[in-house]
């Protein structure tokens, strides 16, 4: 994919995300690694005002050093910071959507209420402890939120989701909103039956194959 291309693959996905109702106004922000360094949305643009050459571009050395006529995301720092230590992980979407956010809010991390929360590493998706938007103090926190994880909650603020591709991760912000309705819903009729660890961890293993048509067929 060309750069142009990557760049117009941003914003198709922002803008999808706010007309699916995860996510609303120009909160939120995407970034897609490229090469040595990160493709973001810049700050406070309606998405559906931004055009390709409004993306900005940071080495992943960044300081805030950046390219482009936009001032970058004010949550740069955090996509970088994950980016550089998750060499797997080659997009981040970060949404203000309704129920994950609503469980941030009350600092409720999500625990295996059902069995798709294999799909962000482990048998629950943590909130990272609150800092002010935009800050190194925001971003340390996720990194923790997010250790042996792909995604997390932001303490009073909404979550985070990571994939190999925009795609993937895209997916991944879905699953999360889905999964934070669901154990929301479920903390109305009397709270969720967990599952343990070790179904989890055979979840996990499942997964590896799940959705591959090109193996075996099952005897
Ligand atoms: P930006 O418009 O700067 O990306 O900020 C939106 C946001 O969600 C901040 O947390
Ligand atoms: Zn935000």
């Amino acid at each position: 994919m060309s750069e142009t291309a990557i760049r117009q693959s941003i914003i198709d996905h922002c803008c999808a995300m706010n007309a699916s109702g995860l996510n609303q106004g120009t909160s939120g922000n995407i970034s897609v690694r490229q090469g040595g360094r990160m493709l973001i949305t810049p700050s406070g643009i309606p998405y559906d005002k931004t055009t390709p050459d409004m993306i900005a571009s940071l080495s992943l050395d960044s300081d805030g050093a950046y390219e482009g006529p936009k001032k970058p995301s004010v949550e740069w720092r955090f996509h970088l910071d994950i980016m550089k230590s998750r060499p797997d992980v080659g997009a981040v979407v970060h949404t203000h959507s309704m129920y994950a956010t609503t469980l941030a809010i009350a600092r409720k991390p999500i625990p295996a209420c059902h069995y798709m929360i294999a799909m962000f590493g482990g048998d629950d998706v943590r909130v990272a402890d609150y800092a002010r938007y935009g800050t190194p103090e925001l971003s340390r926190n996720v990194l923790a939120a997010m250790e042996g994880r792909s995604a997390c909650l932001l303490a009073n603020h909404g979550m985070i989701a990571t994939g190999p591709t925009l795609e993937k991760a895209m997916a991944a912000a879905v699953e999360l909103e889905t999964i934070s309705r669901q154990y929301f819903n479920s903390l109305l009729i009397g709270g969720p039956v967990l599952l343990d660890q070790e179904e989890i961890a055979g979840v996990i293993k499942g997964f590896a194959s799940y959705g591959r048509q090109d193996d075996e067929k099952a005897a």
